[in-house]
This record gives C-alpha cells, sequence and structure tokens, in this order.
C-alpha cells in the first residue's frame, strides 16, 4: 500500500539502540521531527548468525497469518496481524501498542547493524543478529523513550493450575508451588541467573503487601544481577539502565524518583532509598489497573487443562500419535485464529471489572475443561487454547511515567504478545515434566493465587 511508511525517509543514525528479546531487537526514533516517526520504536525481526551448525532457529520462526499472499509482496509482520485478528479482542485497545507496518530495505539495515552493533549484549551478538532479508518490520508505540522513565515488567504465570486435569503423581506439587517459582528453582540448580524469590501471584494479586514484595524481588535481582535477568527492566529518558550494587549507577534514575534533590548535588540516595521510592510509584499504578487481572484470566481459561490435561486429551484422540503433542498439527491462520476467538469469548463472555471473585469463579467452573465427549474440534480448541495461553504467559507490560505526572498517573501496556507456533507444544510437555521432576522432595512455597477458583 501506498501510505506504508518508509523507513528510509530517516536515517539509520536517528535510530537508538533499546532492547532485544529471543527473536526481536528494538531500537527508538531520536531523529528530526517526522510525523510518521515521532514517538515510534521500530521492532526487526533477528536471524541467527550465518555459518554456525545446528543453530537452534526456533524462536526466528514465526508462523505465517497473512490470509493472501499479494505477487511479490512481504505480508505483514504476524505480530501486526495477530494483535489485530486476535489480542485486539481479548485486551483492550488502551492497554495496546500501536502497531504499523513499516518498510525496510537492506542496505539502511545493514548501516543500522553496523551503527549498533556495539551496543548489542555479547552473548546475543554471538548468536543472532538483525534479518537484513526482510522487506516489512513493525513500527510500534515508543513506551521507553523521551523524557520520564519506564518499567517493564514480564510477570510470567498469573494462576495455579485447577486440580482436575492434574494427574495424582503431580496435583500436590503444582498445586502448591506456582509454576514460575518451580521454573526458577530447576534453572537455579542449572546455574541460570534467575528471579528467585519473585512469585508473579504476588505480583498479580493486587494486594498492597504482596505486590510490593513481589516488587522488592525483582528488584533485587534485578540489581544482584547487573540486569542480565528479564523478568525487570527499567529505562530512564530512553536508556537501559544496567545497575550496579553501587549508588553512582543508580542516580539517573534517582533523578527521575527525586528531582527535587537532583538539582542540589544533595546527599546520594541508597539502593534501598531508590527501591522504595520507585516501589511507591509504582504501586498506585499495579493495584488500580485490571490489566494484570485480565492477563491472569486469559492465562488460567486458556490454559484450563494444563499441559497434562491437554496431552492426556491428545493421546485419547491420536493413539498413534500419542507420543508428540501437536505433532502434524497445522499452524493455525487468520481465519482460525478468527473462529478461535469467537469460540473462546462464546465459552468465556466478557464480564465487568467489576464482578466479584465468587461470580468470576462460577463463571469459570462451569465453562472449564473440555465436554466428557471431546472430540477432533474439541482437541484443535484446546491446542490453540494452549497456545494463546503461552502468548499471554510470555508478554510484558511497560509501566511509562512522564516527569511531573502524579504518583499512580502513568500507564500500563501490555507489549510482546506474539503468536507461538505449534511445534513448539510438545516442548512444552517435555519442559513440564522436567520442572515438575526437579522440584520433587522439595518443600512446597504454598504460593496463593488471589484469583484461584476454589475446588
Ligand atoms: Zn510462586
Amino acid at each position: 500500500m501506498a501510505d506504508t511508511p518508509q523507513i528510509a525517509d530517516t536515517s539509520p543514525h536517528d535510530w537508538k539502540y533499546i532492547s532485544e528479546g529471543g527473536s526481536t531487537i528494538v531500537f527508538s526514533y531520536t531523529g528530526p521531527l517526522h510525523p510518521q516517526f515521532d514517538g515510534t520504536a521500530l521492532r526487526l525481526r533477528k536471524g541467527p548468525v550465518s555459518g554456525r551448525e545446528h543453530t537452534d532457529t526456533e524462536q526466528y520462526q514465526q508462523p505465517q497469518l497473512a490470509e493472501t499472499h499479494d505477487q511479490g509482496e512481504e505480508p505483514d509482520d504476524p505480530t501486526i496481524v495477530f494483535q489485530s485478528a486476535v489480542i485486539e479482542r481479548l485486551v483492550p485497545r488502551q492497554f495496546l501498542p500501536r502497531l504499523d507496518a513499516v518498510r525496510v530495505e537492506r542496505a539502511w539495515l545493514q548501516q543500522l547493524a553496523h551503527l549498533t552493533e556495539a551496543q548489542r549484549p555479547k552473548e546475543r551478538r554471538a548468536k543472532d543478529r538483525i534479518d537484513t532479508g526482510r522487506r516489512k518490520a513493525v513500527l510500534a508505540t515508543d513506551l521507553v523513550g523521551g523524557d520520564g522513565w519506564a518499567v517493564e515488567i514480564k510477570p510470567k504465570w498469573g494462576f495455579l493450575p485447577a486440580r482436575t486435569h492434574l494427574s495424582d503423581e503431580t496435583r500436590e506439587i503444582k498445586t502448591r508451588t506456582c509454576r514460575f517459582c518451580m521454573h526458577a528453582h530447576l534453572k537455579s540448580t542449572q546455574g541460570e541467573d534467575v528471579s528467585l524469590g519473585y512469585c508473579p501471584l504476588d505480583l498479580f494479586a493486587r494486594d498492597k503487601a504482596r505486590v510490593t514484595r513481589a516488587l522488592h524481588a525483582l528488584w533485587s535481582v534485578w540489581l544482584g544481577s547487573g540486569a542480565a535477568v528479564n523478568n525487570l527492566r527499567v529505562f530512564v529518558q530512553g536508556r537501559k539502565l544496567t545497575p550496579a550494587a553501587d549508588v553512582p549507577s543508580l542516580a539517573p534514575l534517582a533523578a527521575q524518583l527525586f528531582p527535587e534533590a537532583s538539582h542540589e548535588g544533595g546527599p546520594a540516595h541508597t539502593p534501598d532509598e531508590v527501591r522504595d521510592a520507585l516501589t511507591s510509584a509504582l504501586l498506585p499504578l499495579l493495584l488500580d489497573t485490571p490489566v494484570l487481572r485480565t492477563l491472569s484470566t486469559l492465562q488460567r481459561t486458556l490454559d484450563a487443562l494444563d499441559v497434562e490435561g491437554l496431552t492426556a486429551l491428545w493421546a485419547r484422540l491420536r493413539p498413534a500419535d500419542a507420543a508428540e503433542l501437536g505433532e502434524g498439527e497445522a499452524d493455525p491462520d487468520v481465519a482460525e485464529w478468527t473462529r478461535f476467538v469467537d469460540t473462546y469469548l462464546s465459552r468465556h463472555p466478557p464480564r465487568p471489572e467489576s464482578a466479584s471473585a465468587s461470580e468470576a469463579q462460577t463463571q469459570t467452573r462451569t465453562r472449564a475443561g473440555p465436554p466428557a465427549e471431546a472430540d477432533e474440534d474439541e482437541l484443535r480448541y484446546q491446542l490453540q487454547a494452549y497456545l494463546l495461553s503461552a502468548s499471554f504467559k510470555d508478554c510484558s507490560v511497560i509501566l511509562r511515567m512522564k516527569p511531573g505526572q502524579a504518583v499512580g498517573q502513568g500507564t500500563i501496556t501490555v507489549i510482546d504478545l506474539d503468536v507461538k507456533g505449534i511445534d513448539r507444544l510438545a516442548k512444552w510437555a517435555k519442559l513440564d515434566r522436567e520442572i515438575v521432576d526437579a522440584y520433587r522432595g522439595i518443600p512446597p512455597r504454598d504460593c496463593v493465587d488471589a484469583w484461584a477458583i476454589s475446588a
């Protein structure tokens, strides 16, 4: 289409590196005033560094979602298609970034890569780089650039599984320690940096003491790991802050949180003071927003069977293929995703935010799980539901504060809601067994699910 913006209208020098995830890398526009690019971030796909054998390319492959392929026209990025067809029907638009297609070209991308490569983390540079073969990328609302500060939280799994579909062998373990806490335990035994001590159910609880505990846990892991663990990221004026356990590394954040003190060159604030000011600024927003509750409900209702129940359903209907969950199943296209959301919304009608926990429970309980006479259609529904639940388990929220805004007056936006490929299902089922096996004999953490459906 003629009105798709062209990245070549800007200079690669005008884009500042912000951060990257497993499959994408993000830049913020800092160039001269431009109606199409002011306040935007450029999200580019990455590809594996060539010449490496046995690279795990899984994370670079996105299911294609375009309905039709015009001759010679690269379809819009799957993230854009997925957001408009699926996500915007489940999460209110005010909590989502604007996403538009933008045309890119090889020479421009190569120049940008050349200019910014040195700022990328070393481990990432060894593995991947900007995919310069793409002709389209995503232009998104820039949620961390400009004045002020922002926090990115990857909340992860905000629910405990229902007991119904768990096996006798895992029920006690899985309903007393949440999936994130168990996974953190497994990773820590493997020597990985993890958010030990952070329990997502605290963050999702909408309870002042518990949300505070979650924020403090995220902060201490952030500080202790030098921001290497990705559950918390802090941005000040568009720059990702890398903390060390000293005062100067926190100075840019302290200057935002204690604006009156920073002009004076007064005494520096201790890390604990900065943490407490950050917590006070974020708490009102987290306690007030319906977003986390929405994410938790979506995760819970889409993953109604647990991967164990899903595997059992699969084995019942596909005994021949029972070894590999999802094997041979095609990725849903846009039309199938649209029908899926129709069905999901008819099973779980949106309810007013004010509905009490017990009303929500009744509704969820009567609808949960597959009918006893589950058929092929039901299996397909549950496979898709699990895939979509994974998008909501893996997304991030950005809490953005602008200078001079009153406490609690920031915005909260859900990002990174990408479509997952169906070939991941078997890996998730395997990982689930590893995580539970590693937790056998470990004292339960007794994680509390504030929105649990009482048995
Ligand atoms: Zn937990």
